[in-house]
């Protein structure tokens, strides 16, 4: 059985709601400070050290002057307390060692690379069915689309 970790702190959810390692990217969802309607999708690539942060509707973020945006660092934060530096520092493939991580400015400093853009929606969409997913009402009936958790 696979135990879940015990977190340092809460995560903050209503901040970021979505961090996923997927795709060789760690990405997610940032929510914007000044207007509550506005997300940041926000990704690191790993190898290149890459990342860009723009809105869901694919406007460029403001912060994001070839260095990592706040909504960026935000993300680091809350993967970092998610996901562990070490699956981090593996999964991205940074030249780091996770016991020396004592926070998201290791790993930030570990990305070598600068803005590249990608389509928001890629992550985006990734997002929203993960929120089809959590709004589901509990049950105990099998869910069609989760048959692949086989027994
Ligand atoms: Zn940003």
């Amino acid at each position: 059985m696979i135990k879940p970790r015990s977190l340092p702190r809460p995560r903050k959810v209503n901040k970021v709601p979505f961090v996923e390692l997927y795709a060789g990217r760690l990405q997610g969802v940032v929510s914007s400070k000044s207007d509550i309607k506005r997300v940041y999708v926000s990704y690191f690539e790993a190898g290149t050290g890459n990342f860009y942060c723009s809105t869901n509707n694919n406007r460029p973020c403001g912060g994001l002057r070839g260095s990592p945006c706040k909504h960026l660092q935000e993300l680091l934060k809350e993967a970092l307390l998610q996901f562990s530096a070490e699956r981090i520092v593996n999964y991205m493939g940074l030249e780091l060692d996770p016991a020396k991580v004592k926070g998201h400015y290791e790993l930030l400093r570990a990305f070598k690379g600068g803005p590249h853009k990608v389509e928001a929606g890629m992550v985006f969409s990734r997002f929203l069915t993960y929120l089809n997913y959590v709004s589901l009402p509990a049950t105990t009936a099998p869910i069609p689309e989760m048959t692949w958790f086989v027994r």
